[in-house]
């Protein structure tokens, strides 16, 4: 299972494909990938193996200069292609490695408050968390803090915004996440092998972390919402 992400100045879905195969050693049973073109959000998913995503790529070819990706090891619902990531609702995208502990109990509480989940999965609760609260009026960062102080569980979460095509918001919690310092692009991946091809130059999130990765620069936030600095490295990945 693998996130990546990648705020561009060309298309980036084959980009996307290429660093999630670089994943791969992380095992995956599907996989997807989302990008923001013309001003709307779309993605393409399959089941098994990358070459499968490749295949429908090839077939239905996804434009759009940002994007996130994923490789998913179902935890909860069937290895479809309706259950794999990314998972859209209301103009949010997401992407997540890991569990939501209590996806039970808010997936009652919004169905009750209206919403329909799509999918089978725990990760649905973050983009009708996310979704609800910009509906409340929140801005972006506002409402990722607000899903964040919900959620329990492990994640690695990368979230588009279909109003917002300049910006991936990540976040840590277990499950590793680096950032990474393109020529005038930026990129987000478990792993800084995935990003080789690109970068070297990385920031690693740690536990409780979350950032927006704009054009030209990533801002962090510890889980409390204050602005921190985590130090950028040199990755010894070989490309
Ligand atoms: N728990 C999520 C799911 O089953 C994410 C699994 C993963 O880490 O890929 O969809």
């Amino acid at each position: 299972c693998g996130i990546v992400g990648i705020v561009g100045q060309q298309p980036v879905s084959e980009r996307l494909v290429g660093a999630l195969k670089r994943l791969e050693y992380r095992g995956y049973d599907s996989a997807g990938v989302a990008t923001i073109t013309g001003g709307t959000l779309q993605r393409r998913r399959a089941e098994g193996k990358l070459v499968n995503l490749e295949t429908r790529l090839k077939a239905e070819p996804l434009n759009g200069s940002i994007g996130i990706g994923h490789t998913r090891w179902a935890t909860h619902g069937a290895p479809t292609e309706g259950n794999a990531h990314p998972h859209f609702t209301d103009g949010v995208a997401v992407v997540h490695n890991g569990i939501i502990e209590n996806f039970a109990e808010l997936k009652e509480e919004l169905t009750a408050a209206g919403a329909e989940f799509q999918t089978d999965t725990d990760t649905e609760v973050v983009a009708h968390l996310v979704a609800r609260h910009r509906q409340e009026g929140m801005g972006r960062g506002e409402a990722m803090h607000a899903m964040l102080k919900r959620i329990k569980g492990a994640y690695a979460l990368a979230i588009l915004f279909e109003d917002d095509p300049s910006s991936i918001i990540a976040a840590r919690n277990g499950p590793p996440l680096a950032i990474g310092h393109g020529d005038g692009e930026m990129f987000l991946a478990s792993d800084a092998i995935a990003l080789a091809p690109f970068t070297n130059e990385v920031t690693y999130l740690i536990d409780g972390d979350w950032a927006v990765i704009g054009k030209g620069r990533a801002d962090i936030f510890d889980f409390d919402g204050y602005p921190v600095e985590r130090p950028r490295q040199t990755s010894m990945a070989a490309a």
